[in-house]
């Protein structure tokens, strides 16, 4: 099938409330919808999440970017993963950097293969597929202690067993919403998210230590993204775990992480190494090399995150980040749904999902889904 043309468009999703974690408030999340069409009229939908602080990236640079993508895309063949593989290594070769804008890409490509063959995306591949993932739930930073407990009680009247709580700005209100979560559960699994807040080595291991007593299963990126050493020295000093994501990007990442033994787990997320082919070459690294990790996201919309999905259902991941879906207000796409503390994997052609219209907003370019 040969590529005839390249869209991309701004969409924006509301959210429900503000979702606050360590220096940023979103108020909407802002994507690119990229849209690839074949001659034979298939159209490949991928999703660029515009996470400024986790990639570079925003809608303006994945448009620009995409701009010089578009020509390695434009009158090649895309007929199996082989051909996605090729199309994505001179893509990578001529572009730098950009992982959301490349993930995006991608998934269309993945998308199209999928639904000439009438295959899901994850049956594309030789391997066993499951039919769920495990989702952990997601807390943003809350001020609010009576918040905190009525979304602990809704997430375990919920069926999840587990709770990411993101934390990094205030370490006593931190301390004070742990106490109080682990009054309503003893059992329910407690990891913090700092997204790089404690900044100290020093005082990340103070912090450390002094949560020993809430029984948390990891602490994800304490520090500065690019302080592994510092991650190293933490992890020596710490009772709990450590987790690298800002520091995980892409393959060479995980193997300097892992040669240096600085963390327990890594964070794989698509929107970081560029897409579900490169995401799976780092689950097979960390398997061959007994590296734990956990399957993130960036709080993609349902066309992300089935991305998402369809890679956690190919890896022995420890669980998935998927939680932020229910975040959501609106969305573009249909066809995902987090019941009880999973998702099931789409079984219907390509990514699985059915793609709505979004409302046009004044700028050509852009659409809304603000309510
Ligand atoms: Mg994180």
């Amino acid at each position: 099938m040969e590529i005839v043309e390249v869209r991309a468009d701004n969409v924006y999703i509301s959210l429900k409330q503000p979702f606050t974690y360590t220096g940023v408030t979103l108020h909407h999340l802002p994507y690119v919808l990229i849209t690839i069409k074949t001659k034979s009229g298939i159209l490949g939908y991928g999703e660029a999440s515009a996470a400024w602080d986790i990639t570079g990236e925003t809608q303006e640079s994945v448009r620009g970017a995409l701009r010089h993508a578009e020509k390695l895309l434009t009158g090649q063949a895309v007929d199996d993963i082989a051909d996605v593989w090729g199309i994505m290594h001179s893509i990578a070769h001529a572009i730098a950097f950009n992982g959301a804008m490349k993930c995006a890409v991608e998934t269309a490509l993945l998308d199209i293969v999928g639904k000439a063959r009438g295959r899901p995306v994850s049956d594309l591949f030789n391997r066993t597929r499951k039919n769920k993932v495990t989702v952990s739930a997601l807390l943003p930073i809350t001020r609010d202690l009576a918040t905190v407990e009525d979304t602990i009680h809704r997430i375990l009247q919920n069926g999840f067993t587990q709770v990411k709580i993101k934390a990094g700005i205030d370490f006593m209100h931190d301390k004070k919403v742990l106490k109080r979560i682990r009054k309503i559960s003893s059992d329910i699994g407690i990891t913090l998210d700092i997204n790089q807040g404690w900044r100290q080595i020093d005082r990340a291991i103070d912090y450390c230590n002094a949560l020993g007593e809430f029984d948390l299963l990891w602490i994800e990126q304490p520090i500065a993204a690019d302080d592994f050493e510092g991650l190293k020295k933490i992890r020596e000093h710490c009772p709990v775990k450590i987790m690298a994501d800002e520091s995980m990007h892409t393959l060479k990442d995980c193997r300097i992480l892992c040669e240096m033994q600085a963390v327990d787990l890594v964070n794989i997320k698509l929107a970081k190494c560029g897409g579900l082919l490169s995401a799976l070459a780092i689950a097979d690294f960390c398997d061959a090399h007994e590296q734990a990790y956990v399957v993130g996201s960036m709080i993609e919309s349902t066309l992300g995150m089935a991305a998402n999905v369809h890679f956690a259902s190919l890896v022995n991941y420890t669980i998935t980040d998927f939680g932020s879906l229910s975040f959501l207000d609106q969305d573009y796409a249909t066809g995902l749904h987090l019941r009880g503390n999973g998702i099931d994997v789409p079984d219907k052609a390509g990514l699985g999902i059915a793609m709505n219209s979004p409302n046009a907003s004044n700028d050509k370019n852009s659409y809304r889904f603000f309510s």
